[in-house]
């Protein structure tokens, strides 16, 4: 009468043994061929980001959670940074360039206003890892900005926000071709 329990758990731990497995940088690709072995790594530089610095810090390291594709390491010293962060006294905004690289602005307009620092710097480095504003949203969105309110300070992606990160990241053939973009993202 306790088969079933015992099929069900061994079924269980083979499906978390599968999932921890799948975590981490396995030695072959898989099948489809189109997921990279190692995180792609974007350097930030985030000495300018003034008393934003700890949210800054805290706002990469949300991203190095949420997503496999993508790591974000702060940049040695000396070298130039795939993103650099600013803090001034304007609104909040990103400024891209290419996928992955770019500046961010940490505007206290918005800081003063009552918004979330973590959740600001996890969303602007939301807009360098490629993702557009989804306003208005909810407070479960990162992308929805500052559309959700003072209130919301989830700085998390949600799964939506994670797996666009991680097609545009994790494939072999990273997009290479894409030319500079000319948007300002504000917020
Ligand atoms: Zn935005």
């Amino acid at each position: 009468m306790h088969v079933r329990t015992l099929v069900r758990s061994a079924t269980a731990t083979l499906a978390m043994t599968l999932a921890l497995a799948g975590g981490q940088a396995v030695a072959a690709p898989s099948p489809a061929g189109d997921r990279a072995l190692a995180p792609r790594v974007l350097t930030y530089d985030a000495s300018a980001s003034a008393e934003f610095k700890s949210a800054v810090d805290r706002g990469a390291a949300i991203w190095n959670e949420s997503v496999d594709g993508v790591e974000l390491r702060p940049v040695a010293t000396g070298r130039r940074a795939d993103i650099r962060i600013l803090a001034d006294n304007g609104w909040p905004r990103a400024l891209p360039t290419t996928l992955g690289n770019g500046i961010v602005y940490i505007g206290r307009q918005a800081v003063v206003q009552g918004y979330d620092t973590v959740r600001i710097s996890a969303h602007e480095l939301g807009h360098i890892l490629g993702l557009p504003d989804r306003k208005p949203g909810p407070c479960s969105s990162l992308m929805s900005g500052s559309s959700a309110g003072t209130a919301c300070k989830n700085p998390y992606p949600n799964a939506a926000e994670r797996a666009e990160v991680e097609r545009d990241f994790g494939g072999v053939s990273v997009r290479t071709a894409e030319g500079p973009r000319d948007v300002v993202t504000a917020d």
